[in-house]
């Protein structure tokens, strides 16, 4: 199996999936995971594309056991270093028939494509050499290098011939050859091979036996199919994913959607855990037999079955994605969510840079607070922000709670009760609105949102003993006072 990005941008979740997907192929079946850089198009390539790249499998917990940063028996693993094998075969096919020089130039085969337009044809290249003799050949193509034109080189694809094959996930697929667009360029002008000519020769070299990889490839496969031929090699097994939609429009998610973050390292930046990253993508397209849907890394490598790839599209439901990262959340050591968050309360300037020990574990007091409803560690900041901001004015929900009768009294004795506390901690917190209950008759609703809406200003939030506790003794008996007087 192989991964096969194109530093052209950053790991994206698209991407992602067809990394982890064969990942766990290789790794269900014992196989070999290879990754391969396919950097030919050099326009597009950015800087540190490749190390993004790796960074972001890495961060995913998805590894290789070949590829530019380990080295392996079928290197180099980055197409830009293995031009001379390409041309090799390249020159090969030439030899053979199968491939050759073309001069079209853009404004030919512009004109071609404009013409068939008009004949409501499908966009195709034209036979250049067409009824010619070979020396008529010869004489256009020694006009064209004298002109100093550069040619690609075509390949020549056979005339009526399917190409038919097995998908892993699609069943079988069969395209006929005369449907792809006609000969293809393989080499472009400035000795660069295309993708679909470079990706089978390093599938073949490779020993690439399995190819997972999204459904919109299914129109290069033919291409690729005939290469192999040519050769007299054997294809892989291939297999196309579906698309990934967007849950919420239906939508192809697309990397113009900005309704949905579609980068791994944005996630990583909002503190969304690896974990939690890997076993979502996972069951984007694929699901295990039985409704759970929470595995370990071991457990999806163990139950990983390609017959259970979707063959409807992937729905990306982010609701889903923060439930799947608040189950990681719980099982995470605290002090691994604390760093987490604290990074993140520091770069929303809710903490001062380099706390010192006790802030980091007032920190993870909060953090612990906040798990029950944290999406993810870096939503810490808005969720907390009664920690941090002056609390809000009522409105008129909060007067609302507050208006009824006894209402004030309990909130003046909670408030004598907090003051008298000898120790501010949750507690003797809730022993006091215990005490507060016992002698007002007051309880339930009546008792606890007033005081909730006293300390916090929030009709909703975490453990209310506990973030009183944490809120300290002053904050909460100065909130309490606003409310009384
Ligand atoms: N570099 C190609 C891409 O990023 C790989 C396609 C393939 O897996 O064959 O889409």
């Amino acid at each position: 199996m192989r991964y096969a990005p194109s530093p052209t941008g950053h790991l994206h979740i698209g991407n992602a999936r067809t990394a982890l997907f064969n990942y766990l192929f290789a790794r269900h079946y014992n196989g070999t995971m290879v990754l391969r850089i396919e950097d030919t198009d050099t326009k597009r390539n950015i800087a540190d594309g490749e190390k993004s790249q790796i960074d972001n499998l890495h961060w995913l917990g998805i590894d290789w056991d070949e590829g530019p940063d380990k080295g392996g028996d079928f290197g180099p693993y980055r197409q830009s270093e293995r031009k001379d094998i390409y041309h090799k075969y390249i020159q090969e096919l030439v030899a053979k028939g199968d491939a050759y020089e073309s001069y079209k130039t853009e404004e030919e085969l512009q004109a071609d494509r404009d013409a068939q337009k008009a004949a409501h044809e499908a966009p195709h290249y034209v036979y250049e050499y067409e009824g010619l003799t070979e020396a008529e050949k010869q004489a256009k193509i020694a006009e064209a290098k004298a002109k100093g034109l550069k040619p690609v080189i075509r390949f020549h694809i056979p005339a009526d011939h399917t190409y038919e094959w097995n998908d892993i996930v699609k069943g079988d697929i069969s395209i006929d050859g005369n449907t792809i667009g006609g000969d293809f360029v393989i080499e472009k002008a400035d000795g660069m091979p295309t993708y679909n000519f470079a990706v089978v020769i390093d599938d073949h070299l490779m020993q690439i036996s399995h190819v997972l990889r999204g459904d919109d490839h299914i129109a290069n496969t033919p291409k690729q199919m005939a290469i192999y031929e040519a050769f007299g090699w054997q294809p892989p097994v291939f297999g196309h994913m579906t698309l990934i939609i967007n849950g919420a429009t239906g939508k192809k998610l697309s990397k113009r959607d900005e309704s949905v973050l579609q980068f791994i390292e944005q996630y990583k930046e909002l503190g969304y855990l690896p974990d939690a990253m890997f076993n979502f993508i996972t069951l984007l397209g694929w699901s295990p037999k039985g409704e759970d849907e929470i595995f370990t890394r071991k457990e999806f490598i163990k139950l990983f079955d390609e017959t259970r790839l979707s063959k409807s599209p992937a729905r990306f439901d982010q609701k889903k994605l923060e439930w799947v990262n608040n189950q990681y959340i719980k099982k995470t050591d605290p002090n691994e969510l604390t760093a987490l968050a604290v990074d993140n309360l520091i770069e929303s300037g809710r903490l001062a840079k380099d706390p010192d020990p006790s802030t980091i574990e007032w920190a993870r007091q909060l953090i612990s607070l906040y798990i029950p409803q944290m999406s993810y560690t870096g939503q810490i900041s808005d969720l907390a922000t009664i920690f941090f901001e002056q609390p809000k004015e009522l409105d008129e929900k909060d007067m609302k709670e507050l208006a009824d009768d006894n209402a004030l009294q309990v909130l003046k004795l909670t408030q004598e009760k907090l003051r008298a506390l000898p120790t501010f901690s949750a507690y003797y917190i809730n022993q006091a609105v215990y005490h507060v209950r016992l002698e007002t008759g007051v309880k339930g609703r009546k008792l606890y949102m007033p005081v909730r809406i006293a300390t916090t200003r929030e009709m909703h939030g975490p453990q209310l003993a506990e973030t009183i506790e944490l809120m300290g003794r002053e904050k909460v008996l100065a909130n309490m006072d606003y409310v009384i007087n």
